[in-house]
């Protein structure tokens, strides 16, 4: 049996649908003219090692859920995300790819022109990988001034629904692969979690020269923080608290007046 029988509903199909979020944005043209957002949302992911648990694309995984969730309750325009982004100090994990921080900011500023000439004038950028730090950058330079954008989640946002969803680890020990990252793919894609997680706990506090050494001077698996305190219920109140959160974004947005 293909894939494409399974879907089509030729064999055993009971009519329930237990598809995954779609992790790509699957409107047609009238349909956005018709819903004529005035933000657009751009998920940045990475390809980056997460263990052996987790797959590479978990930083899109999770950047695309959050942006599928936010396109559920917010009236925004919905991109298809970034999916190789800054992951230079993973570089030494078999299937890491990184681009540089100038042509990611470069493809960020294209898609930004591009939605401004077809009307669409704010755009918010839903950053899954913490090694994009020069997005906060591009933020910052685009300004009250000149552009309407914004990143998401914000440091706040991530804490608040760290605490709704009793995240356990600190956000500086819950590093990479941790707690967070697995909860929220246990809860939107399980079938992409694979077995292990529930016994690789690693705890690095000391990453002082992590841009230096690369993530490999603290980490033999790749892996900091503690995984094995993952579930999908905490996953599930992060997403929800974070969909919450993004109303305070959209009011900065407005509040630019454009
Ligand atoms: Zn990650």
């Amino acid at each position: 049996m293909t894939e494409f029988e399974r879907f089509d509903g030729v064999d055993g199909f009971d009519g329930f649908d237990r598809s995954p979020p779609a992790l790509l944005p699957l409107r047609t043209t009238n349909e956005e003219r018709d819903r004529a957002a005035e933000v657009a949302v751009l998920p940045i992911g990475s390809f980056e090692q997460h263990g052996p648990y987790l797959p590479l694309t978990t930083d899109t995984v999770i950047a695309v859920t959050i942006a599928a969730a936010i396109d559920a309750a917010y009236p925004v325009l919905r991109l298809p995300p970034i999916t190789i982004s800054c992951s230079h100090e993973h570089a030494a994990w078999a299937g890491t790819v990184s681009i540089s921080a100038t042509t990611l900011t470069a493809v960020v500023h294209d898609v930004a022109e591009s939605l401004r000439r077809s009307g669409v004038g704010s755009l918010v950028l839903v950053n899954g990988h913490g090694g994009n730090y020069v997005l906060s950058n591009v933020v910052q330079e685009a300004g009250p001034a000149g552009g309407s954008m914004a990143l998401f989640p914000s440091l706040e946002a991530w804490s608040t629904a760290r605490t709704a969803a009793g995240i356990v680890t600190s956000i500086d020990d819950d590093m990479h692969a941790g707690e967070l990252e697995t909860s929220l793919l246990l809860h939107a894609h399980p079938h992409l979690v694979r077995p292990g997680y529930e016994s690789s706990d690693h705890l690095a506090a000391d990453r002082e020269h992590l841009l230096t050494l690369g993530l490999a001077a603290y980490t033999e698996s790749g892996v900091v923080g503690r995984p094995s305190l993952a579930s999908a219920e905490k996953g599930r109140d992060v997403l929800a608290s974070l969909v919450t959160s993004f109303a305070e974004t959209l009011a900065a947005l407005a509040a630019l007046g454009r």
